[in-house]
C-alpha cells in the first residue's frame, strides 16, 4: 500500500531530550507536545520520552487524550484553561495549569476544589500575547500562595519574543523584567521555581535555564534557530518524510506540467509523480526547484503542488521506477531547508502533516 509515511525514529527522540539535558544540566525539562507532538504523534511520543520530567500541553483535550492513552505524568495546560469548570478536571485528572488572567485566578481561589493544584503562573514580559502585568505580580503571588487549593511551590514563567535572535537584546530586557518580578519572592517563605526557556533559549541563553526548561521543536531535531539546521546543536531529525513513486513519464520539450501548466520543460526528461501532496501536508506553496531526494539523489519539484501530488524532474538519464522510494524531508534532506524554500518554518511543515499519512515507529 503507497501512501506517504511519516517514519519517526524512537532513538532520535532520546537522543534529542538527551542533548537538552546536556544543554540544561541543572534544569527539569518540560517535553512540550503540544499539536499532536509537533506532528509526531502524541501519545506514542509521550511514551517514548517517558523519562522527561513533565509534558507541556496548549488544550485541554490535548491532556485529556494524555490520560485516556495511559499516560501517568504530569501534564502542563501552558495557556491555563479557558472555562472556569475545567477547573474541577484539573483535579480529576491531575494536570497541572498555567494562570495568566484574573479569570483563571478566581476560578482557582474561589472554587471548593477536593485537592490542591501545582500552579504556573505567567508574566509578560514583552511579548504582549499572554500574562499579567509585571505590577500585577506580587498581588497574583500572594493570592496564589495563600490559597489553600494551590500546592507549593508554584512555577513562574514568561515567554521570549525573540530568542532565536542570539545578539537581539529585547531578550535581556525580558530577563530584567523577570528577574525584577522575582527580587520580591527570593526571601519569601515560598520561594517559586522559575521557566523561562524555549528550545531557542535553550541553545542560546543559558542564564535563562532556571528550574524548567521548556522545549518544544528540538526535541523534533529541528534548529530552534531559523538560518541553521539541528544538527549544528547536535540534534537529530526525528522524522523522515517518505513516499514513493506512483509513475514515471518521458515528455518532449516545451511540454507543460501540472496545474496551470505552471512549469514547462526546457528540454526532453522523465517527469516523476510523488504520491505527496498538500492533502499530507506537503507545502502548496513550495516552489519549482523545492528538493526532493529520490533514490537518494537530489532532484527539484516542478510545477503545482497538487492535493495527492507533486512532480520531479527526474533528468533524461532517469531509471527511476514506479515504486522507488522519495525522501522529501529527514536526515539526508534537512526540513530546514524545504521549508525556506517554501517560505515557511519547519515547526509549520510538521504542524501541518493530516491524518492520511501513516505514523511508523522505528528504533
Ligand atoms: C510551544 C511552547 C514552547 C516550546 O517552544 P519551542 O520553540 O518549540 O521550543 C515553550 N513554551 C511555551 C509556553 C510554548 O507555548
Amino acid at each position: 500500500m503507497i501512501s506517504a509515511t511519516a517514519e519517526i525514529s524512537v532513538s532520535a527522540l532520546q537522543h534529542n531530550l538527551a542533548r537538552v539535558r546536556a544543554f540544561a544540566p541543572h534544569s527539569q525539562v518540560l517535553a512540550v507536545l503540544k499539536a499532536n507532538a509537533y506532528g509526531h504523534g502524541m501519545s506514542r511520543t509521550a511514551k517514548h520520552l517517558d523519562n522527561a520530567d513533565a509534558f507541556g500541553v496548549a488544550r485541554i483535550g490535548e491532556a485529556l487524550r494524555l490520560r485516556e492513552q495511559g499516560i501517568t505524568k504530569s501534564v502542563v495546560l501552558m495557556e491555563g484553561f479557558f472555562e472556569a469548570e475545567e477547573v474541577y478536571d484539573l483535579v480529576e485528572y491531575g494536570f497541572e495549569t498555567v494562570v495568566q488572567n484574573q479569570h483563571q485566578l478566581d476560578a482557582i481561589v474561589y472554587s471548593k476544589l477536593r485537592k490542591p493544584i501545582k500552579v504556573w503562573l505567567k508574566i509578560d514580559t514583552g511579548m504582549h500575547r499572554l500574562g499579567i502585568e509585571p505590577e500585577q505580580f506580587e498581588h497574583f503571588y500572594r493570592t496564589l500562595v495563600n490559597s489553600p487549593n494551590v500546592l507549593k511551590p508554584i512555577v513562574v514563567m514568561s515567554h521570549f519574543a525573540c530568542a532565536d535572535e542570539h545578539d537581539n537584546p529585547f531578550n535581556q530586557q525580558q530577563m530584567q523584567v523577570f528577574d525584577g518580578c522575582m527580587a520580591d519572592t527570593t526571601h519569601s517563605a515560598a520561594p517559586p521555581l522559575l521557566s523561562l526557556a524555549n528550545s531557542a533559549a535553550v541553545v542560546n541563553y543559558p542564564s535563562s535555564h532556571h528550574n524548567w526548561v521548556r522545549p518544544g521543536i528540538m526535541l523534533y531535531g529541528i534548529s530552534p534557530v531559523a538560518e541553521h539546521i539541528g544538527q549544528k546543536y547536535g540534534l537529530q531529525p526525528a522524522m523522515a518524510m517518505k513516499s514513493k513513486l506512483i509513475a514515471v513519464r518521458k515528455i518532449k520539450k516545451d511540454e507543460a506540467v501540472g496545474y496551470g501548466s505552471a512549469w514547462r520543460s526546457h528540454d526532453e526528461t522523465f517527469i516523476g509523480v510523488v504520491a505527496i501532496g498538500y492533502g499530507d501536508g506537503y507545502p502548496r506553496h513550495a516552489p519549482n526547484g523545492t528538493p526532493v531526494l529520490v533514490n537518494g539523489r537530489q532532484v527539484p519539484l516542478v510545477g503545482r503542488v497538487s492535493m495527492d501530488m507533486i512532480t520531479v524532474d527526474l533528468g533524461k538519464q532517469s531509471h527511476d521506477k514506479i515504486g522507488d522510494e522519495v525522501l522529501l524531508w529527514g536526515a539526508e534532506l534537512p526540513i530546514e531547508v524545504v521549508a525556506e524554500k517554501a517560505g515557511t518554518i519547519a515547526y509549520q511543515l510538521i504542524c501541518n502533516i493530516t491524518r492520511r499519512v501513516n505514523l511508523h515507529y522505528v528504533d
